[in-house]
């Protein structure tokens, strides 16, 4: 597929503008950055592995009534997109408890959560991402309150679907960021990626608590056979059918 101007390149991908103005391409690359670019690297394989992941994913939640940004995936790194207007919020969804969380709350890691945790950040790479509130959220107008309310309801039920497609995968969700993106003609969609760079995967099968990561902090923590890793989930989760269950 012929690319036309770079839009925009970051971390993990470069979003080229096509003929049409409502449609992006956007090419997954195999760089890896992490704790805010400042560790880099690459993992062999990962914009195919991530495109192939993120693709099916975004067909199985198209397929349980999900509005996604994903048009198709003309090459295997490569995926054409809606032309969205990125919301600068990370919404984070955590069913166990992991990173950041562990981190400022003193939870122990791994400990389940009485019921699904949906946390928002600022995407600003200058400010590192900082932890927002609902009030922060309307003080920077980055949301209005009927805004936030869908997010966290489509976020929460992304969750869903989620836990139950790993579930099949022998994979347990932690965690996962997303990003939700709004069309020329006001339509709210899931945007960005959904892959082992963006969620905490945990083997089923393994109990070590080292041995059991899936995912970049596989990367981030230089726990070793980072793309095996992550080729063992493209692997699960292809194996799974992408219709509702
Ligand atoms: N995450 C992400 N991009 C970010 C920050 C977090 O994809 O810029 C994902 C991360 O991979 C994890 C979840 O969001 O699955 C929660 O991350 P956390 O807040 O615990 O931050 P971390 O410990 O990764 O710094």
């Amino acid at each position: 597929m012929s690319t036309g101007d770079v839009l925009y390149e970051g971390k993990a991908k470069i979003i080229y503008k096509t003929d049409a103005p409502d449609i992006l391409l956007a090419q997954y690359k195999d760089d890896a950055t992490a704790f805010n670019a400042q560790k880099r690297g690459t993992i062999t394989n990962k914009g195919r592995i991530n495109c192939a992941i993120a693709t099916h994913l975004f067909k199985v939640l198209e397929a349980a009534g999900v509005a996604t940004h994903f048009i198709d995936q003309p090459a295997p790194d490569q995926m054409r997109v809606r032309t969205v207007k990125i919301i600068p919020l990370e919404v984070v969804v955590r069913n166990i408890a992991a990173g950041s969380l562990c981190q400022q709350t003193g939870l122990d890691l791994g400990r389940p959560l009485a019921q699904p945790l949906v946390d928002y950040y600022y995407k600003d790479d200058a400010l590192g991402d900082p932890l927002l509130t609902p009030d922060r959220i309307f003080l920077l107008s980055l949301a209005t309150p009927e805004r936030l309310a869908q997010l966290n309801q489509l976020a929460l039920r992304i969750n869903q679907i989620l836990i139950a497609f790993f579930q099949n995968c022998g994979i347990t969700l932690v965690d996962f960021k997303l990003e939700f993106g709004i069309t020329a003609d006001q339509q709210l969609l899931l945007a960005d990626e959904i892959s082992p760079d963006t969620c905490r995967l945990w083997d089923n099968s393994e109990p070590d608590p080292d041995r059991r990561v899936m995912d970049k902090d596989r990367f981030r923590r230089d726990l070793g056979e980072v793309d095996t890793a992550y080729t063992r989930v493209m692997e699960r989760v292809l194996g799974q059918n992408t219709s509702a269950p």
